[in-house]
């Protein structure tokens, strides 16, 4: 490895090979490295030929962690209301009806039907972002606080699920988004030479207060949401989760009535009273 933070791929690896989070090649083609998989360690780093999984024993993050990094945040900033622990995502809706035919064709991808198969499939896929103009993917996080949120709800949809951010900065390459101005943003992904990533925490900002907007160019400025993206998709297993947001419980109920027993008897009174 020739870092701690920074190892690239060895020699022995295609171009492009990803790495995991402890620097070990991601080589989804070959088997899982034996070492690897039985001591979580592989003296051949980032030049073994073969797969090392993010998560070797596929074992659940326990909950109690990203809690107790929860009441250390709280201490930290007690006098600071306009920053969270938590990172929401929200689901979206997505037209019906088929653009260019008009036809009615999936009933599907309704924001709750989104949602539902989030929670069933304990997996939150990631999706083409925007602005980038190229096929990078991530999943998108806001990091807003309530009055905000609720606006976003409207814009999205109220169906959601928020994690602490220690969960997501651990166990997914979780990062805040960088808002780039023009001259910026074009510098920096000529820079990045299509590493999607790199891509993948670039965004455009320019604001309505720009002086330099060319004519007829729409502003771009997101930075209210401060966003955070990861690659996806981010798997997670229910005891995960900081909140579910739904818009009415009975709803939830009515919509997906054993999904709502689950979250309820995992999550005890305390989750259910969590709530868009
Ligand atoms: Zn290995």
């Amino acid at each position: 490895m020739s870092g701690l933070y920074h190892p690239k791929p060895g020699p022995n690896l295609p171009f492009g090979t990803k790495l995991n989070l402890k620097g070990y090649p991601l080589v989804p083609g070959q088997p899982d490295c034996s070492f690897y998989m039985k001591s979580k360690v592989c003296k051949f780093g980032s030049n073994c030929k073969f797969n090392h999984p993010e998560n070797p024993e596929n074992v659940p993050r326990d909950p109690s962690r990203d809690l107790s990094h929860y009441e250390a945040f709280r201490q930290h900033n007690k006098d600071r209301m306009d920053v969270s622990f938590f990172l929401c995502h929200f689901t979206k809706s997505e037209h019906p009806v088929n653009s260019q035919t008009g036809i009615f064709h999936d009933i599907r991808g309704f924001a709750y039907d989104r949602l539902e198969s989030i929670l069933t499939q304990k997996k939150v896929y990631d999706c083409v972002l925007p602005h980038l103009g190229a096929p990078v993917q991530a999943v998108c996080f806001t990091e807003m606080m309530l009055p905000s949120l609720s606006m976003h709800a409207e814009k999205y949809s109220p169906w959601g699920v928020a994690f602490h951010k220690s969960f997501l900065f651990n166990e997914t390459r979780a990062n805040q988004v960088l808002y780039c101005r023009d001259e910026l943003f074009q510098s920096m992904k000529e820079k990045a030479k299509g590493d999607h990533d790199l891509l993948r925490y670039m965004t455009p900002f320019a604001p309505k207060y720009s002086e330099q907007l060319p004519q007829g160019t729409n502003p771009v400025d997101y930075s209210h949401e401060r966003e955070w993206r990861t690659p996806g998709p981010v798997s997670f297993e229910l005891e995960n989760l900081a909140y579910v947001f739904v818009p009415d419980i009975r709803l939830f109920k009515e919509l997906m009535p054993d999904l709502h027993t689950t979250l309820r008897e995992g999550c005890g009174d305390q989750g259910y009273r969590k709530g868009g």
